[in-house]
């Protein structure tokens, strides 16, 4: 295997191909991918859509910058605004969901005027250093400050400290709709219709940060359309070009009117854009969003019933799902890949976090539930036997 860089981290597992829901290494052994790959590919890995947009559009015309009006960027855009909810409807691409949330701060500073930022409490939002700093985990932080300040932490699904928080200093209030990275929280029912009532009385921007519950993994296109709640900027990065490095801002006209200057050399490029329409364009016309719902009600409920009294809870929406474990979930994961070819995500100390393309179908669901109950819940029978 290659030499990796100095800061990434190396699994004992060279991929060399995917496909659907599996990656494959060099001697043929199949993964199933619960992770894939952080949501990065909803479609699926080497999607044949994503990848015949990309190749046509990487022969015929590979970058020129966003001052020129090119039909991919064209048609990402369209299809991006239909697919946000009414009243979000201005779009800024980006590379990553970090400058997605970066370019979402910025702006509702410029259109309200205001500086201070609320962020909640074991909130992920990226590692630049304005999405740093309203980001919570002090070992991501500490080391790099002093950071873009002026952030106040409130403790994530409490809708009274959020009240006290805000005030007509307020420029946005910043929310994951279900926290990812934090450990798969789910707020409490009206916490976020609180968040969008109180910002609308302060004059702040709501941004919600859907980098992660985006591209339907919650059985709706946007997490925060099950809770019925539009925010004035929705960030998006992750699934948006089905494993292209792209992110993107939609917002609303009021936050559009007041932005000031920004943005990035490589701004909706031709071939993140082809990727970008392919994506949603697939994932619309197909409906996978509703098969995510279909197939995350079956898999929570097969969960619970081969899991429930060995863990300590199972949470989430749609195929974004949380396993609270006993145990340490590193270990978990490790298991799950090295004895079962299962590749799933830690989310803090506790949680194993399974986020699968959502063209997971039932047999790979089945095959994901039994290898989790061996490595969690092993052999019941002869434990109570011994
Ligand atoms: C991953 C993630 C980010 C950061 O995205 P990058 O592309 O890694 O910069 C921001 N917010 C949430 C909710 C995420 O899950």
């Amino acid at each position: 295997m290659s030499d990796h860089d100095f800061i990434s981290g190396s699994k004992p597992i060279g991929i060399e191909r995917g496909e659907g829901v599996s990656l494959y290494t060099a001697d043929g052994t199949e993964y199933l991918d619960a992770g894939a790959s952080y949501a990065c590919t909803p479609l699926g890995h080497s999607h044949p859509a994503v990848v015949e947009a990309v190749q046509e559009q990487v022969g015929n015309l590979t970058f020129v910058d966003s001052s020129f009006p090119v039909q991919s960027r064209e048609d990402a855009y369209a299809a991006l605004v239909a697919a946000t909810p009414d009243g979000l409807d201005q779009a800024w691409f980006c590379n990553s969901g970090t400058e997605s949330n970066e370019a979402a701060l910025k702006f509702a500073r410029s259109a309200t005027g205001n500086s201070k930022i609320i962020a909640a409490t074991r909130s992920f939002h990226g590692r630049t250093m304005g999405s740093l700093a309203a980001t919570w985990k002090d070992t991501y932080k500490k080391p790099y400050e002093p950071l873009a300040g002026d952030v106040e932490f409130v403790p994530y699904g409490d809708s009274d400290e959020l009240a006290d928080a805000i005030d007509d200093e307020t420029a946005a209030v910043i929310l994951e709709p279900i926290q990812g990275e934090g450990g798969i929280n789910v707020p409490p029912q009206g916490y976020l219709e609180t968040a969008r009532d109180l910002t609308n009385e302060a004059d702040a921007a709501l941004v919600f940060d859907e980098v992660q519950t985006g591209m339907g993994r919650t059985g709706e296109m946007w997490a925060c359309e099950n809770a019925g709640v539009t925010p004035d900027i929705l960030t998006t990065a992750k699934g948006l070009g089905n494993g292209l490095p792209v992110g993107a801002v939609v917002v609303a006209d009021w936050i559009a009117d007041g932005a000031a200057s920004h943005n990035a050399t490589f701004s909706g490029g031709p071939v993140v854009s082809a990727a970008v329409h392919a994506t949603i364009s697939t994932l619309v016309e197909e409906e996978w969003t509703t098969h995510a719902a279909a197939m995350g009600d079956y898999l929570t409920s097969e969960l619970e019933a081969a899991l429930g009294d060995e863990v300590r809870e199972i949470r989430g929406e749609g195929l974004l799902i949380g396993i609270e474990l006993k145990r340490g979930a590193n270990r978990a994961a490790r298991d799950l890949a090295m004895k079962h070819q299962i590749l799933a995500l830690p989310a803090g100390r506790t949680v194993l976090r399974l986020l699968p393309p959502l063209v997971l179908d039932e047999a790979e669901a089945d095959r994901l539930v039994d290898a989790l109950r061996a490595v969690i819940a092993p052999n019941p029978e002869a434990q109570t036997e011994s």
